[in-house]
């Protein structure tokens, strides 16, 4: 039989979720959690301001029995609206069916919803109890007000994000042997402030993209009628975070490349100054459990870089994916390998999709070849709609499809996009009598 307490390690969003779903499973849950009580205080839940939520997000908050209360947060992205250095915008759907959407959702407002839902469930969540270290005798050490004490590590499930404690402290040693890859580009957030009469300066309905090659800016709407705006470029060297020191250079940049965006926020250098600047990076480990003693979960196993939107949703998968394994054996151990088994090599193929991802978002929607792919893309997801799902629709509205079958199905199908388009300027000028052909000989169907 399992032990009916259960330790949760970190209140984010992962850890908050998951700690509801082992509740109505009537284990009796303890959440530990670094920070203060963030529905006390107004700072941001952690690094960024909203999120884009999908299938497998949803899908989550489903499984959970809490989508109703969480709905009201969600904004409504149809496409991205593409804003191009000689001012021509271009809106991009995601989808071709109506019911394909993705969701703006504040961080800060979904992990205040997870938490009040939490412990209206009887989870007990402990604030400002912050893992210090995991020592060679198996207990986690922590820090809290109360004074420093030890927790024997025994069935803990651990959420502490992307700069994970837990995990850090196998740097070098098995069986975690962590590997943190961190991308040589940065980001930084701003914010594109409501008009006088509190309503949005762009089209709430999109996810709004600035490509420019070696970098990219994005904005997501938020409730009260304001974007966050992101800028992601590289660290070093050539437009760059380096070379943006002081307001001069950073005035000239934004002129050179997003001049609309001087307009759209009138203290946009002070915000610059002001904002930090966050590095962006891929975990990954050997293993993601140590026996029955602990399982990673969520960014603490595989954080990855957010140009898929699928950090969040992929923790959430993790939770439904836990969640039904659990009533299967009768040891922490066993729950834990299988959870491994299940979720290891779709953490690895969203953590590769979203590294291509970067390069589509900031510099592949500059390919005149790319508006092609894409309509033809849509064109045999409509004639073939068992063997042909664009990847990006896989990933961001098939809940059903797992990441790994989303990854090896889009290799397969960027191939055959390339194919044939590879002697056409548009959709009229494609072997389309070949296409079913190519299609039906190298995807089976779904
Ligand atoms: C710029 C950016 C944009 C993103 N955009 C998206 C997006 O659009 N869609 C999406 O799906 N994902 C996105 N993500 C990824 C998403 O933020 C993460 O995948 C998600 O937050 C993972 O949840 P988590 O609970 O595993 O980690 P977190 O949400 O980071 O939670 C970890 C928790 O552990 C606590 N903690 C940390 N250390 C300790 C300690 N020592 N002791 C105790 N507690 C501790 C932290 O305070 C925190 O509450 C983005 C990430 C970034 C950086």
């Amino acid at each position: 039989m399992l032990d009916k307490k259960i330790n949760i390690l970190g209140a984010g969003l992962c850890g908050s979720l998951l700690s509801i779903m082992m509740a109505k499973q009537r284990y009796s849950v303890t959440v530990r959690e670094k920070r203060s009580d963030p529905r006390k205080n107004h700072g941001s839940a952690g690094r960024s301001i909203n999120l884009a939520m999908s299938a497998k997000g949803i899908n989550a908050l489903k499984h959970a029995g809490i989508f109703e209360q969480i709905e009201p947060l969600l904004m409504p992205m149809k496409g991205r609206m593409l804003h191009f250095q000689d001012g021509r915008e271009e809106l991009q759907p995601y989808g071709q069916y109506d019911h394909e959407f993705i969701y703006s959702v504040s961080r800060l407002r979904l992990n205040h919803l997870l938490i009040d839902a939490a412990e209206e469930i009887g989870v007990e969540i402990k604030f400002q109890h912050t893992i210090e270290s995991f020592d060679k005798e198996k207990n986690v050490n922590f820090k809290s007000n109360e004074g420093g004490y030890k927790l024997t590590a025994k069935n803990l499930l651990v959420t502490d994000g992307a700069g994970s404690m837990m995990r850090r402290s196998f740097n070098g040693s098995s069986p975690i042997l962590p590997q943190e890859d961190i991308l040589p580009h940065s980001y930084k957030e701003l914010t594109i402030p409501a008009d006088d009469n509190g309503s949005f300066k762009l089209t709430e309905k999109a996810l709004h993209v600035w490509p420019r090659g070696q970098f990219m800016l994005i904005a997501l709407p938020n409730p009260d009628g304001d974007f966050t705006l992101t800028l992601f470029m590289p660290t070093k060297g050539e437009n760059s975070f380096d070379r943006l020191k002081n307001n001069h250079q950073i005035q000239k940049f934004f002129e050179k490349y997003f001049s609309d965006i001087l307009i759209l926020i009138p203290n946009l250098i002070e915000q610059f100054q002001e904002n930090p600047t966050g590095i962006l990076g891929t975990v990954k480990c050997k293993h993601w459990h140590l026996n029955d003693h602990f399982l990673l979960i969520g960014d603490a196993a595989h954080a990855m870089v957010p140009f898929h939107a699928q950090g969040m949703n992929s923790a959430f998968d993790d939770c439904v994916v836990l969640d039904s394994i659990v009533k299967k054996y009768d040891t922490w151990g066993e729950i834990f390998k299988e959870f491994e088994i299940k979720q290891k090599k779709n953490a690895n193929a969203i953590q590769a999709m979203a590294l291509d991802n970067y390069i589509e978002m900031r510099d592949g929607v500059l390919d005149p070849k790319f508006a092609l792919k894409k309509e033809l893309s849509f064109r045999l997801e409509k004639d073939f709609p068992t063997y042909f799902i664009p990847r990006y629709s896989m990933v961001m509205f098939h809940n059903e499809i797992p990441y790994s079958v989303s990854y090896q199905r889009g290799e397969i199908q960027k191939n055959i996009l390339n194919e044939l388009t590879i002697n056409a300027d548009n959709i009229d000028s494609i072997d389309y009598r070949s296409a079913e052909k190519v299609i039906k000989q190298e995807l089976t169907p779904l």
